[in-house]
C-alpha cells in the first residue's frame, strides 16, 4: 500500500506528463531531421533513464521524443588497433562491460559503466545519455576526459567533434545546438605502458550519485618508474565535470612515487570548486578529491604496469 504522500506524488507525476509524439527513426539523417524540425521542443532518447524521469517531474516537456536506439551508427561498438575505440551514443552500459576489447584495453571505462545505477539501469543507460544529460556528477565523463576522448556530433549543418572536457557548459547544459545529436564517443588508441582508473565516493552501498568522482590516466616511461603523461578528470566538484589539466601536467617527467602523486592530488584540490549540499560540504568534497586522485592514480599506475585492479565487474 502506498502512503498518502506517495499517492499524491504519483498523482502529481501523472498530471505532469504531457502528451508527446514518439518517433523511432532508422537512420541518422532521419533522426537529425526529426530533431531539427522541432528545435528546442524535441529531445533525443537513448535508454530514457534520465529523460523519462525528467519528463515526469516536468523538467522537460518535449513535443517530440526521438528514440535513437534504431540508428545503426549509434549502436556501433568497435575497436581497431588503428583508430581506437568507438562507442555509439546509444550503446548501453552492459554491452561495454561485456566487451573483451574494452576489458583488456580500457578497464577504466568498465570501472564507470559497472557502477551507473544498478543492473536494470545498466541494461538501458548509455554513455551517450550520461554525457548529454550533462550532470556535474555524471560517472562516465571523468574517465573519458582522462582517456582524452572526443564527442562526435551530427546535426543539420554537418558533423563536428568536441573534446569530452569541452562538451558540458553547465549543470544539464552542453554544446549541442537544436537538431544536433551525439553520434559516438571516440577513445584514442592507448599506447603501451598506459593505464586508467575511475573511482567515486557515495555515502552508502546503494544507488546514489557521486559525491566526488575521479578518473585518472597515466603513461609511464623509464621501465615504469617515470610519468610520461597523465590526465585527470573530476566529477561533482564544479558546475561541469572538470579536466584538471595542471594536476596531470605536474606529473609529467616526474618519478612515480607517493610524493609526486600527493603533489598532483594537492593541485587537483586547488582546481576543484565544489558546493555544499545534502551529500557533503565543500570542505569534505575538496578532501575527497585529494583522497580519490591519489587512489585513482595508484590504480592507473598498477594497470599501466600490467597489474590487476578490481572493479564492480572484475573482482579480485
Ligand atoms: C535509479 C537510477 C540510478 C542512476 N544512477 C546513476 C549513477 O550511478 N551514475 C550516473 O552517472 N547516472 C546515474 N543515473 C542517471 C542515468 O541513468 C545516466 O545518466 C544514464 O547514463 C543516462 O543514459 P540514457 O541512455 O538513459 O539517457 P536518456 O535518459 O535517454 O537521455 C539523457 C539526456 O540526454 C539526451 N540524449 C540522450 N542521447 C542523446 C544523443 N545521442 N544526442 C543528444 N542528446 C541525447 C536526452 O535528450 C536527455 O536529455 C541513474 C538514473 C536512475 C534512474
Amino acid at each position: 500500500m502506498f502512503s498518502r504522500a506517495r499517492r499524491l506524488l504519483i498523482a502529481e507525476g501523472e498530471r505532469a506528463l504531457k502528451d508527446f509524439e514518439y518517433t523511432a527513426p532508422g537512420t541518422l539523417r532521419e533522426a537529425v531531421k526529426l530533431l531539427a524540425e522541432k528545435g528546442d521542443s524535441a529531445r533525443a532518447m537513448a535508454g530514457g533513464t534520465d529523460l523519462i524521469v525528467q519528463m515526469r517531474i516536468n523538467r522537460h516537456q518535449p513535443e517530440r521524443v526521438v528514440d535513437i536506439k534504431n540508428v545503426p551508427e549509434l549502436n556501433e561498438l568497435t575497436f581497431t588497433p588503428r583508430t581506437g575505440l568507438r562507442i555509439g551514443a546509444a550503446v548501453p552500459c552492459h554491452r561495454l562491460y561485456a566487451n573483451a576489447d574494452i576489458a583488456q584495453r580500457y578497464p577504466g571505462i568498465i570501472d564507470s559503466a559497472a557502477i551507473i545505477g544498478g543492473i536494470q539501469i545498466q541494461g538501458r543507460a548509455s554513455f551517450g545519455g550520461n554525457i548529454c544529460n550533462s550532470s556535474p556528477s555524471a560517472d562516465c565523463i571523468p574517465v573519458l576526459i582522462a582517456y582524452g576522448a572526443t564527442c562526435e556530433i551530427a546535426g543539420p549543418n554537418g558533423k563536428r567533434s568536441v573534446p569530452v572536457e569541452e562538451f558540458c557548459t553547465g549543470p544539464g547544459t552542453n554544446v549541442l545546438a537544436p537538431g544536433e545529436l551525439l553520434v559516438s564517443v571516440r577513445v584514442p588508441l592507448n599506447r603501451k605502458n598506459t593505464g586508467a582508473h575511475y573511482l567515486r565516493f557515495i555515502p552508502r552501498n546503494e544507488m546514489d550519485i557521486a559525491v566526488v568522482g575521479v578518473g585518472a590516466y597515466v603513461e609511464l616511461g623509464g621501465r615504469g618508474k617515470v610519468f610520461k603523461t597523465a590526465r585527470i578528470g573530476l566529477a561533482a566538484v564544479a558546475p561541469t565535470p572538470l579536466f584538471a589539466s595542471q594536476a596531470g601536467e605536474q606529473l609529467s617527467g616526474q618519478p612515480v612515487s607517493d610524493e609526486t602523486i600527493e603533489q598532483a592530488a594537492e593541485v587537483a584540490k586547488s582546481i576543484a570548486r565544489p558546493i555544499s549540499d545534502m551529500r557533503g560540504t565543500a570542505e569534505f568534497r575538496t578532501h575527497l578529491v585529494g583522497v580519490l586522485v591519489k587512489r585513482a592514480l595508484h590504480g592507473a599506475v598498477k594497470r599501466a604496469k600490467g597489474e590487476f585492479v578490481a572493479n564492480a565487474v572484475e573482482v579480485a
